[in-house]
Parts: structure tokens; C-alpha cells; sequence
């Protein structure tokens, strides 16, 4: 497969996507049982990026070939980075259909099949360019998964061809990796095409991460990535390699002056090479848009109470569950309490020992950020997160003893007004009625002034994948 063949099916393809010029729906085509198999489930589907492939032209008899095309196709997608390291923030599924006929249409040479998602080349007149019955592929998707982020639909047919949009289409050839993966740098990360053949009619603009029309420093969205001594614009004769320096370099998104990408070589650019600094950070974010890194935590609920007369409440177990990610990516867990660091882990066990003599009120905070090297612009601190706790230690500890005036002893709390004769005995003190409603008060307070926290407010329903842009 040539480059230019390469940009040219790309290049039609994001003009499709843009226009949605397939969406048509043929209800014949419902004819058949589909099936939803799980290839691989890395947790919960809400605070994961469900994507599924539709397997399209493969009769009854062909459903271990349609599996084991997905599992080419998905191995070859998760063997890239940096879809390697975010593995884990991925569930992926395949929907087995059943078409009467192999394979797709070639209206060129002719040839119509019979397939469940009306699968053909040739659209536009373009031979390379695959599409299917957008429209029907995504309510099959989300019939069947109705949490689902992003739709592939693999085509069982060996010539070149894919196409790109709310859904993703490539056909069963050898490079239909590299499409689906440059494929899915638009409808997944919002990238522009890097590449400059012309596409006639296409709207200019630089609004996506990859590509700029100012090259100073200043100006210069992924500057954060750009040395000092890079010189701005960055000629090719300056690179080190296919990726470095990161720097201005002219010539994008289907023009070949006035507009600038990051790096002297792409996958937006190119099929044969890997995305550049710029484009794997803006995937990354895209992970972190839609996946929270915490999964949950325990306890659920605050605020939490430390009773110093009630052994049993304390040493509490504080647990927080973080999305498993993969490959290079990790993430740092650290816990604290006010503003002092006091454990580092997915876990905590707060005693008593940690909060001090006094009664009172602490937020504990546990802080998951990760820690890879991915992204180094990040305003919106999305990588990282945060969930908090209220902790209330009140009441007296059992062999605590009386002051003279009534109140605790040299190792209790504050002379909270507590029976002190209810202390001794062991039946009132904190447990005291007036305690009780004490500490009542002071939970409704918190509860009505310290709404537990999160660092940042996530959305509750899945975005809809954006097209090509
Ligand atoms: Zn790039």
C-alpha cells in the first residue's frame, strides 16, 4: 500500500464522516441473531471505554475466522502505544452477525453480495473507501451494549479498505491495524489528518490538538513538548529522528503551507509510523475524559466516626480501587490527613494514633495521579483524582479518667459536656444522650458544610464519540 494510497482512502474517509453521508438504514437487514462476546472486561462498563467490533459479511459458518480477525485486529491495536499502557481502561466486546453471503459489495467489478450491515467499496466512486449501514451498525451496538463508547465494524473481505466516522470500518487485510488505529485518532482523540495532499473544500481551522497556525513559542499549543533551542518553524532538515525535536514543522491537515504539526512524522501523517508525542498525549487525555482513575472506594460514605469509648469503630480500613491501567502507564496513591502525608498504597488503616489527642474533625483525602510521561500539558489536572472522607473523633476512651471539674482525663478529648459519671461506668460519657445528640449535631454540620469532595465533577453519561472531528 503506497502513502498516497493510504492518504487518499483517509482523506475521503474524513470527508465522509464530516457530511455522515452513509447513515441509511435498511431494515431487511435485521434479519439476524446477534451475539455480544466479551473479549476482554477490565471493569465496570460505566467508568470504562466499552468498544466493540461488528463483524460484517461472515456467514454462519464463519464465526471462529470472524474471531480471530478481531483478535488480530485488537492484538495489533493494544500492541501500539499508547493504547499499550491504557489497556486496562478499556472493556473490550465483538458482535458475531450472520450475513447470507461473504464478504462486501464491489460495484466496480459488478459484484453484490448479500451482508447483515450492507457493507461496500466503491463508495464515492472511490474503490478503496468501505462503508457499511452506519445507522444500523450503532443500534446493534447498543442494543446489545448500551454502555458502548466506540464502534468498529470489521468487513470480511480481503481488499484494502476502511472508512471513518461515529464508526470505524476496515476491512480483513493485513494493514487494517494501522487504519483502525489512525482511524481512531479521529474519532477517539479529536486528531486532524497531518498529511498535506489537498482535499478540496474542506474547512480550514487548527482547532484540533495536532495542528496550529501559529508557530511561536508562546502561541504554540504543544509547546510544553518543544526544547528551547528547537528552532520555530522546525525545518525536516533539523530532525533527529522520525518523532524529534518536537517542534513547528509546516504542512497539515491537507495543506502544505501556513499551518504547522509537531513532528516531522505521524500516524495522522502516515499509516507506517507511530503517533508522535503530541497526538499519543491527546489520546491519553481522551482516556482520562472518559475514565475516572479511581473505581471505587471504601468506606463509601462520609463522614466517618472514630468513637475513642468504642474500640470497635476504630482502626478504620480506608480502601480505594484504581482502574488497573498497563504497559508503561502507573499511578501514584497517596493518603492525607489535613495537610500531612500518612500512607502511600491503594490502602489505609486509620487509628487513633494518627489523628491526635484531641477530639475533632479531620478530612482525609486519598490523591491517585498518574504517573506515566504521556502528558505534560494537562491544565485540567485530568489526570488525576481525588476523593475525600470527614473523619469525626469524639468520646473517651475507656480508661480514661475524671478531672476534678468534671472533665476527661489527661488522655481524652475535649470536656465535651459528657456525663462524666456515665464515663466512669461505661454506659453514658459519649454514648450519653447528650453526647449522642452532640455528635449528631456536629455530623448534620459537617454533612450540610462538607459535602464530600472530588477534585473533579465527572460526567455521569458517556460522550458520544466524536466523528472524524
Ligand atoms: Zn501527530
Amino acid at each position: 500500500m503506497t502513502r498516497l494510497g493510504t492518504v487518499l482512502v483517509v482523506g475521503v474517509v474524513v470527508v465522509l464522516g464530516v457530511f455522515g453521508v452513509w447513515e441509511w438504514v435498511d431494515p431487511a437487514s435485521a434479519r439476524a441473531v446477534n451475539t455480544l462476546e466479551t473479549v476482554e472486561n477490565t471493569g465496570p462498563a460505566d467508568n470504562r471505554i466499552d468498544l466493540v467490533v461488528i463483524g460484517e459479511g461472515y456467514r454462519a459458518a464463519e464465526g471462529e475466522a470472524f474471531r480471530n480477525h478481531v483478535d488480530n485486529l485488537l492484538g495489533g491495536l493494544l500492541a501500539t502505544e499508547p493504547w499499550a499502557s491504557y489497556r486496562g481502561a478499556f472493556n473490550l466486546y465483538r458482535i458475531v452477525t450472520e450475513s447470507v453471503e461473504s464478504g462486501a459489495d464491489h460495484p466496480s467489478a459488478g459484484l453484490y453480495v448479500d451482508t447483515y450491515l450492507d457493507a461496500t467499496y466503491d463508495y464515492l466512486g472511490v474503490e478503496r473507501l468501505l462503508v457499511v449501514n452506519e445507522a444500523l451498525a450503532i443500534s446493534v451496538a447498543a442494543d446489545l451494549l448500551p454502555e458502548v463508547d466506540l464502534v468498529v465494524v470489521l468487513v470480511n473481505d480481503t481488499l484494502y479498505g476502511g472508512s471513518g466516522g461515529s464508526v470505524a470500518t476496515v476491512s480483513a487485510t493485513d494493514v487494517a491495524v494501522g487504519i483502525l488505529i489512525h482511524e481512531l485518532g479521529h474519532s477517539f482523540a479529536g486528531l486532524a489528518d497531518e498529511y498535506t495532499d489537498p482535499l478540496p473544500g474542506f474547512t480550514p481551522g487548527d482547532n484540533e490538538p495536532n495542528v496550529d497556525f501559529d508557530f511561536a513559542f508562546d502561541q504554540l499549543k504543544w509547546n510544553a513538548w518543544v526544547e528551547p533551542t528547537t528552532p520555530l518553524p522546525t525545518l525536516l532538515s533539523d530532525a533527529v529522528t522520525d518523532y524529534l525535536p518536537v517542534g513547528a514543522y509546516e504542512g497539515a491537515r491537507y495543506l502544505e503551507t501556513g499551518i504547522y504539526r509537531p513532528a516531522p512524522h505521524c500516524m495522522m501523517g502516515s499509516l507506517e509510523y507511530d503517533y508522535c508525542a503530541v497526538c499519543a498525549e491527546a489520546l491519553v487525555l481522551s482516556v482520562y475524559d472518559r475514565v475516572d482513575p479511581i473505581d471505587t472506594v471504601s468506606p463509601p460514605e462520609s463522614p466517618v466516626t472514630l468513637d475513642r469509648g468504642a474500640p470497635a469503630t476504630y482502626p478504620v480500613p480506608f480502601e480505594v480501587a484504581t482502574v488497573a491501567l498497563g504497559g508503561d502507564a502507573g499511578q501514584t496513591v497517596t493518603w492525607w490527613l489535613g495537610d500531612q502525608e500518612v500512607g502511600s498504597g491503594t490502602a489505609l488503616t486509620l487509628d487513633l494514633a494518627m489523628v491526635g489527642p484531641e477530639n475533632g474533625t479531620h478530612d482525609l483525602r486519598c490523591e491517585v495521579t498518574d504517573d506515566g510521561t504521556w502528558v505534560r500539558n494537562d491544565p485540567d489536572h485530568a489526570l488525576a483524582s481525588e476523593r475525600s472522607w470527614t473523619v469525626v473523633v469524639t468520646g473517651v476512651s475507656s480508661d480514661a479518667g475524671v478531672d476534678e471539674d468534671g472533665g476527661l482525663g489527661p488522655d481524652g478529648g475535649p470536656e465535651n459536656g459528657a456525663d462524666p459519671r456515665g464515663c466512669a461506668c461505661g454506659t453514658s460519657g459519649p454514648s450519653s444522650a447528650s453526647g449522642r445528640a452532640l455528635v449528631l449535631i456536629l455530623v448534620l454540620i459537617l454533612l450540610l458544610a462538607n459535602r464530600r469532595r472530588r477534585c473533579r465533577t465527572r460526567r455521569t453519561a458517556w460522550r458520544t464519540p466524536r466523528g472524524p472531528w
